[in-house]
């Protein structure tokens, strides 16, 4: 049998400044796009990751050693390159991933400003020190965890991945990166960037693979610290399993985000908001609005909601959605709400983008009259779908958002600042929205949800980063024991 040609070599693990063949199965990375097959990528064993976690342990005394603002200069460099080769990365992202080239762009823009926080780190990171009692001072360091890992989802290949790599790295640890099987290509060029960037080799490794690898580093001892991106499902599944095993962890899940639209809300402003945030990325985004949740009269955004739903083109302005298995769900949630006696408003199911027959295309989706003991008001559908519920007062809207397993973000669409405020205060979310459709902090503020959209403490990015990527050391000093004394001393 002919064996098909691949776009790009075939992934590779990075283990200790290489790229390593590995024997045994491979999986096909296949562009959502059009179904092209782009390249394989090895289901790694154990011992792949054994032999990384070598690698990192053997690198980090030298890197932990490393004072920590010689070590942002090779982040200095590691920013550099990535503007360097934004274009390439956008194609390598909007090819494996199928968003469009201009949210793919914006993936190597915000690696690139998580990068810039991380070599600012030697500003935040300065410990503290006091006399705390005659002749005795107390000081505080953060010090490095050791070998950590950062497991990631397929959504952002680029974004997810620097969440985590830059912060790692500027805090003194090594680590091993282990991408989503199903867009690995954009993680082997990130290896090869800081590699050019100057890192020493071992400091970063990735180890390719599924479920096999992610329970492997879950039960690895040389690894100090786990963070997880992904479902819900399988983020409860390492939480447990790292924690079990007496690690730090901090696994991000799925989400359910919603947005209350009262009747004063500003309409076009409010109408592109909803739009951009359900339709961006395919609707495939932790922080996309998939539900609305509509207080007393609002027709009239409904209305526009839907008019700037049909200007947006598949293939165009709207990429795929990840795979035929994520299709298929999304257009059976759609139509399983409309047997429930929703109203589909805008449909995109049976999508086909002319030339791309091969890739899997939903169309922007509008559904009204969605209840919420619906599938599609609760489940986290992932797809470019609005699912609107209505209300009488704020207090229920509040009521069906609080309901949520999830608690990612939540946002709120008014011109009144009162109802603005009690929304805020009132919503059951780690990132909260006023007149914003995907509330996502920028650097130097963290990222993270709450409920089933987080489990363990603290935020993944920002000054949380801090705390979760480094232990803190006390050290109490007496140098002149003779020359004041109290009780303490
Ligand atoms: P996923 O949970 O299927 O996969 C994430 C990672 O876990 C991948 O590296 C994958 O190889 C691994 N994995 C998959 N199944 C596993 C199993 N049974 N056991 C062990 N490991 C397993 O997620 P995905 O489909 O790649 O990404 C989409 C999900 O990620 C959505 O739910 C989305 O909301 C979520 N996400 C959340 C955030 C956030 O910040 N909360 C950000 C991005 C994506």
């Amino acid at each position: 049998m002919a064996t098909a040609t691949l776009k790009f070599p075939e992934v590779k693990n990075y283990i200790k400044g290489h790229f390593v063949d590995s024997s045994g199965e491979k999986m096909d990375v296949v562009s959502p796009l059009n179904g092209e097959l782009l390249s394989k990528v090895p289901v790694s064993d154990i011992d792949a990751l054994n032999n990384a976690v070598a690698a990192a342990q053997q690198a980090f005394p030298s890197w932990s050693a490393t004072p920590i603002k010689e070590r942002v200069q090779i982040l200095f460099n590691y920013r550099t390159l990535l503007q360097k080769y934004k274009a390439e990365l956008t194609e390598l992202i909007h090819l494996e991933n199928g968003k469009i080239k201009s949210e793919a762009e914006a993936e190597v823009d915000k690696a690139i400003e998580l990068t810039e926080f991380a070599v600012s780190l030697p500003q935040l990171i300065p410990g503290e020190i006091l006399e705390v009692s005659q002749g005795v001072d107390c000081k505080t360091e953060k010090i490095p965890l050791g070998v950590v890992a950062s497991i990631t989802p397929f959504n952002f290949p680029c974004m997810v991945p620097n969440w985590t790599i830059p912060n790692i790295l500027a805090l003194g640890n090594c680590m091993i990166l282990k991408p989503s099987e199903r867009v690995p290509l954009t993680a082997h060029r990130l290896a090869a960037i800081l590699k050019e960037a100057g890192l020493p080799d071992g400091v970063f490794n990735i180890v390719n693979g599924t479920k096999e690898i992610v329970e492997g580093i879950c039960d690895h001892p040389g690894i100090k610290a786990v963070s997880f991106v992904g479902s819900t499902k399988v983020a409860k599944i390492v939480y447990q399993r790292s924690t079990n095993n007496l690690k730090r962890c901090l696994a991000l899940g799925g989400a359910k985000n919603h947005l209350l639209v009262l009747p004063d809300a500003q309409v076009e402003m409010t109408a592109s908001n909803i739009t951009a945030s359900m339709s961006g990325c395919a609707g495939q985004r932790c922080m996309a609005a998939s539900a609305m949740v509509g207080v007393g009269e609002i027709d009239h955004i409904i209305e526009k909601v839907c008019e700037e739903a049909r200007k947006i083109v598949p293939g165009k302005n709207l990429g795929s959605v990840i795979s035929k298995e994520a299709k298929e769900r999304i257009e059976k949630y759609i139509t399983d709400a409309e047997k429930a006696g929703a109203k589909i408003l805008v449909d995109g199911r049976n999508t086909v983008v002319d030339g791309m027959e091969g890739g899997f295309y939903v169309g922007p989706t509008v559904i009204d009259h969605v209840t919420p003991d619906m599938a599609i008001a609760k489940d986290e559908v992932f797809g470019p779908v609005l699912a609107i519920m209505r209300t009488k007062t704020l207090d229920e809207a509040i009521a069906i958002e609080n309901n949520s397993t999830y608690g990612n973000a939540a946002s709120v669409f008014t011109q009144s600042g009162g109802l603005a405020k009690y929304v805020a205060e009132k919503a059951s979310a780690g990132m909260i929205g006023v007149n914003i459709g995907v509330p996502v902090p920028r650097e130097p503020f963290s990222f993270g949800g709450w409920n089933e959209s987080r489990f363990g403490a603290g935020d993944i990015t920002g000054k949380s980063a801090i705390e979760f990527w480094t232990q803190m050391k006390k050290t109490t000093i007496k140098w002149n024991p003779e020359a004041r004394t109290n009780w303490m001393s």
